[in-house]
């Protein structure tokens, strides 16, 4: 992230306002809902209070009881993209941050391929604790954390989400609807663009499916209107 701080970066604008450049002025500065100011200064510390003061020791599901880490979601407060996932697993409740095992070493070349690195994005989980021996999270432990993962969305306003995999697929989009069926197209949360796609652990099973990822990450890329150097082939196997 950049080391300017936030007086620096509003003299900056300003150099753009007064030259006419208006709109670069109200996207930095605005949040087109609330209308309030809201920068990456205020992003991250909204993002320190939820999980200090918020989240803090949470008891609130019966998943705290194996954890060894609360695993909050790192990355951009300020990023366009961010992936959820399920939940964390062994590799990710010992170091306490997301994706960092197997799986997450594949999530991580995505999105070094969609031309990004992980400090560009936002990872964050369903559920902030590891389901014991990485059971999927149930319905009332997803409902219960979920409320912290709406809010870290409300804070960051990605412009895309990613969701990884069938769990995180119908918990924020309150549907059963399965990847296989609705991957490839745009959903909606709250105005926020959502790509479901193949979760990473699937992929490490099924490498064959690697390039429909790829699809869905085109697909967002595309509308975000970055470029694209390794365009899909239909059919081609990753
Ligand atoms: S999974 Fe979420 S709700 Fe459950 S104890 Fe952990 S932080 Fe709290």
């Amino acid at each position: 992230m950049s080391s300017i701080n936030r007086d620096e970066l509003r003299l900056v604008l300003e150099f753009y306002r007064n030259m006419g450049l208006s709109s670069i002025y109200m996207d930095e500065f605005r949040d087109e809902k609330s209308g309030k100011t809201v920068g990456v200064e205020e992003k991250t510390e909204a993002l320190e209070d939820l999980r200090k003061n918020i989240i803090g020791d949470c008891r609130k599901c019966r998943l705290h009881e194996g954890r060894k880490n609360i695993v909050f979601g790192e990355g951009n407060p300020d990023c366009e993209i961010m992936f959820i996932g399920e939940g964390p697993g062994a590799d990710e409740d010992i170091q306490g941050r997301p994706f960092v095992g197997k799986a997450g070493q594949l999530l991580t070349n995505l999105i070094k391929k969609m031309g990004s690195d992980r400090n560009d994005v936002y990872i964050a989980n369903i559920v902030k604790c590891r389901p014991p021996g990485n059971r999927n999270p149930l319905p009332d432990e997803a409902r219960t954390c979920m409320v912290f993962l709406k809010r870290q969305i409300e804070i960051i306003s990605p412009k895309v989400i990613m969701v990884l995999g069938n769990v995180a697929l119908q918990n924020l989009l309150g549907t059963d609807m399965r990847i296989t069926k609705v991957r490839g197209k745009f959903h909606d949360y709250n105005g926020i663009k959502v790509m479901p796609t193949f979760h990473p652990s699937y992929l490490l099973r099924s490498p064959k499916d690697k390039w429909l990822t790829w699809e869905d990450a085109v697909a967002v890329l595309k509308y975000l209107g970055k470029e694209i150097e390794d365009q899909p082939a239909a059919g081609r196997r990753a």
